[in-house]
């Protein structure tokens, strides 16, 4: 570790963060290796393990240093940047992941469809090949971000001959592009956080296809996976997360303590503490390769513990916890718990169980993938995707 700690400070000496713009910085600091050290060289890594990135965050963090706003660009570093380095072209890498990063581009994912969303393979966008490029042409729902994004990763049918999980193809897709039209989707905190996409006639170069024609499923499992390590799987310090800001809670209100709700709250941080320890060792096991169904597990964990911690800090505050009128951000960039009141977060942990995967399924792949129980049983994975009831 100490060969980290001289590449921060080489980086802290050639680019002083109290003289250094914050995106001069932060293209530098991609440079120097050090924006996601487990990514190869040239690719802002060392490729080296992937725990020595707390070290070098804190170390930057400690020097004033600023950071690329992770909340704001969930969707890139957590979904689409791992997919385009497993599956990406040199070319591709190069000229996404350095401003992907630094946030100067913000990505959105156009997975779900009004038809598909749990049933994700049966989606029904379609992209037509035409010269060099591709027509997508269909309708994606519940797509975060898509109103700052500059670019989505995007799942569409480019065959409907055959069976669903076959058809699909994977693109990156321009959201300024002619024919991207976004409309804002209300959630029940009040706010739009997520959208509409409607395509109508996008080209999306072949340039920007992620894998081979037809591959699509295969790929979007990385993304999937990722996506669940990214919800549920992140490192939070003892005592971190919505555990942390509930405690917060109970000990600035003393008079409104009852051994019943004590006794909750010491449960729940007990689980708490568990899942951040599980957090820990799913960390270690990813070194040594890509998230598997463990993922979904800790991003289960999470949910609940959301929306248990988060219906407790509520039923602990009484009045108080169901007056939430803080309906100031309308078009958020960004979801955060912590800096919120008690009312938003109960509110907002309700999505906790649905987006990436609902509770429901998840414990389908935990019970298939790890516990080996018998399948669900699928009638449709040998029909082709047009034959199909919809
Ligand atoms: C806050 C939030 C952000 C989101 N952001 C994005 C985004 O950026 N991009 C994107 O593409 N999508 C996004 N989503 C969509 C999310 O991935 C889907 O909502 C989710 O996959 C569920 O799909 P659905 O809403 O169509 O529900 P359905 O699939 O219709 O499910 C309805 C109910 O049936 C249950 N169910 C379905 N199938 C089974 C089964 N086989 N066994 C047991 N129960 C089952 C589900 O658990 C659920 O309770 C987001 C969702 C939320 C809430």
């Amino acid at each position: 570790m100490s060969g980290m700690r001289d590449r921060v400070a080489a980086l802290l000496s050639a680019h002083d963060p109290a003289t250094t713009g914050r995106l001069e910085f932060l293209r530098a600091r991609f440079d120097a290796g050090l924006a996601w050290v487990h990514f190869p060289v040239g690719l802002g890594g060392l490729g080296a393990p992937r725990d020595a990135q707390q070290e070098v965050d804190l170390a930057l963090a400690e020097a004033g240093a600023p950071d690329n706003s992770p909340r704001r660009i969930g969707i890139g570093l957590g979904m689409a940047a791992p997919t385009i380095l497993a599956h990406g072209t040199e070319e591709q890498r190069l000229r996404f992941l350095r401003p992907l990063w630094t946030g100067e581009e913000v990505w959105c994912q156009l997975f779900s469809e009004p038809g598909a969303g749990s049933d994700l393979a049966a989606l029904g966008t379609r992209a037509r090949r035409d010269g060099d490029d591709w027509v997508v042409t269909g309708q994606k729902v519940w797509t975060s971000s898509a109103h700052n994004a500059q670019w989505a990763i995007l799942l569409a049918r480019t065959d409907p001959d055959v069976p669903k999980h076959a058809g699909i193809t994977y693109f990156v897709c321009d959201m300024t592009a002619p024919g991207v039209e976004v409309r804002p989707l209300r959630q029940i905190t009040g706010e739009a956080e997520f959208n509409e996409v409607f395509l109508t006639g996008v080209r999306v170069p072949d340039a920007h296809r992620i894998g081979e024609v037809g591959a699509g499923w295969r790929i979007a499992q990385t993304t999937l996976m990722n996506e669940r390590v990214a919800i549920g799987g992140r490192p939070v310090p003892r005592e971190g997360g919505m555990v942390g800001v509930v405690a917060d809670t109970w000990r600035a209100h003393p008079e409104r303590r009852t051994p019943e709700l004590h006794d909750r709250l010491l449960s729940l941080w007990v689980e708490s503490e568990a899942l951040r320890l599980a957090g820990i060792r799913l960390r270690q096991q990813l070194a040594a390769g890509s998230p598997g169904p463990e993922g979904s597990a800790m991003k289960l964990g999470f949910a609940r513990l959301s929306q248990a911690l988060s219906a407790l800090e509520v039923e602990f505050l009484a009045e108080d916890g169901l007056r939430y009128d803080d309906w100031t951000q309308r078009r958020p960039t960004a979801v955060d718990f912590t800096a919120r009141d008690a009312g938003y977060r109960y509110l907002r942990a309700k999505g906790n169980s649905i987006e990436g995967g609902t509770s429901e399924v998840l414990r389908n792949i935990i019970a298939e993938r790890v516990l080996g129980l018998p399948t669900e049983p699928r009638s449709d994975k040998d029909i082709p995707w047009k034959d199909l009831p919809r």
